[in-house]
């Protein structure tokens, strides 16, 4: 059998779905990873700045997470909630001190999809409505239900859902009738527009979910005060409030342990979700609620994947490393320094239109120079010149034209220039393209 990558590539187009889109002209097969690093089946290094899209959350191969599944999978690998399991409880006993949330229950999943289709049957369930309030611009997941609350076209294959979905304004404002006001007037815009909303809606509306971070969305950032400013007029109609923190959760933000907390005031949300990198690449997700609303199923429900040892144990390996390391601090540090310096590379390039950031989630997006329209090819082609300079990026955003960048928590600040270097480098180049052409 062929161990060449092009053929890899022609097996995978024959039998797997033309929607699961790949990166890049040669696509990429990693073979393994250590620290920040992966490589290729080519034997080529790469820096990592986007971590299997955040599910590294501190590094690639970290040997306390190696052991912590290995010694599991050989004591047991017997998964189903039917049983007791200490790696479960002992997890769900860490996030549930850590999330903030009173009377806190966890229940575990294997995605973020799955966490958020969770929430969502809770949430409906206990206010007895199908009706979600979701940002423009944002992300959930792929299941009926989460493609249902997605506000981003190009991830939201059916206009079907069993959902009913009103879309809020809040998470981007570059662009359009609120670009150039101030937080404070964007924030009463976007309150109004709320509020209008509320008005012209019949019956009454289960919840509001939101990324503190959109993710897919680009690492675009609502102003800090908005979500508390909707959290008010939630809270008189007795409307939900889930933080899907599948991105945002851990400390990624630097500032902040939760996304959530950058909008503070009103405390914790009702239901908050996760996934992601807190598995450091095992399948762990979850939704954690008050007891109240995580209690409203009345039939028996059952996850035979969801909480299984192994992932558990990957998953409190990981948040003590996280924890002992302070990388949040870490995320705020490093972050901080990696926002300022691909400010400072990306001064005179033209392509440049905005880097934005919170600690290790920063989006840079593109335009064509000298117009403010962004450009979803120069996006495409810097990923690849990053990969040729063997850096790793992410892309998305509103008309795939944001960078995304978003390397384990563990990243060195050696690290970080390195690459602000070797991404100065990529859009260089393609800014010297798009100016010949
Ligand atoms: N919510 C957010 C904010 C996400 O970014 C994602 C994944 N990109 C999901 C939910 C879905 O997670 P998963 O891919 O694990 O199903």
């Amino acid at each position: 059998m062929s161990h060449d990558p092009a053929d890899l590539y022609a097996r995978h187009q024959a039998v797997l779905p033309s929607w699961l889109s790949l990166y890049y002209e040669r696509p990429l097969e990693l073979t393994h990873g250590e620290g920040r690093h992966v490589w290729d089946a080519e034997g080529n290094r790469y820096l990592d700045f986007f971590g299997g899209i955040l599910t590294t959350m501190t590094a690639h191969a970290l040997p306390e997470v190696t052991k912590a599944v290995s010694e599991q999978a050989g004591r047991i690998l017997h998964t189903s909630t039917l049983y007791l399991s200490r790696p479960m409880v002992e997890l769900a006993e860490r996030i549930v001190a850590l999330s903030g949330i009173p009377d806190a229950r966890v229940f575990f999943t294997t995605s973020g999809t799955e966490a958020n289709d969770a929430a969502l049957l809770l949430a409906t369930t206990h206010r007895r409505s199908n009706q979600i309030l979701a940002m423009r611009n944002s992300y959930h997941g792929r299941s009926f239900s989460t493609v249902g609350i997605t506000g981003n076209q190009s991830w939201s294959p059916t206009s079907l859902s069993p959902l009913q979905t009103l879309y809020v304004h809040g998470g981007v404002r570059s662009r359009g009738p609120y670009a150039g006001l101030s937080d404070a007037a964007y924030i009463a815009a976007c309150v109004a527009d709320l509020e209008d909303m509320l008005q012209q809606t019949a019956g009454g509306i289960a919840a509001l979910i939101a990324e503190p971070v959109q993710g897919v969305g680009g690492f675009t950032m609502p102003p800090d005060g908005l979500y508390a400013a909707f959290r008010e007029v939630l809270a008189r109609h007795g409307i939900l409030w889930i933080s899907d923190e599948v991105q945002t959760g851990w400390g990624r933000t630097g500032d902040h342990f939760w996304g959530w907390q950058a909008h503070d005031g009103n405390g914790p949300p009702d239901l908050l979700t996760f996934a992601k990198g807190i598995g450091n690449g095992m399948s762990v997700g979850g939704v954690v609620a008050r007891a109240q609303v995580m209690n409203s199923l009345s039939a028996n429900s059952i996850s035979t994947f969801g909480g299984s040892p192994v992932t558990m144990a990957a998953g409190l390996a990981n948040l003590n490393y996280l924890l002992e390391h302070d990388l949040q601090g870490n995320a705020r540090r490093v972050g901080g320094l990696l926002i300022e310096r691909l400010r400072a590379v990306s001064a005179g390039i033209e392509l440049v239109r905005e880097v934005r950031g919170r600690g290790l989630m920063i989006g840079i997006e593109l335009v064509r120079p000298g117009t403010d329209e962004r450009s979803p090819e120069a996006a495409t082609l810097v990923v690849e010149a990053a990969r040729e300079r063997g850096l790793l990026v992410g892309k998305g955003g509103q008309g795939g034209a944001s960078l995304r960048i978003a390397p384990p928590m563990t990243l060195t600040v050696a690290e970080a220039e390195e690459g602000a270097e070797l991404l100065a480098d990529a859009l260089r180049s393609v800014q010297g393209m798009t100016a010949a052409s």
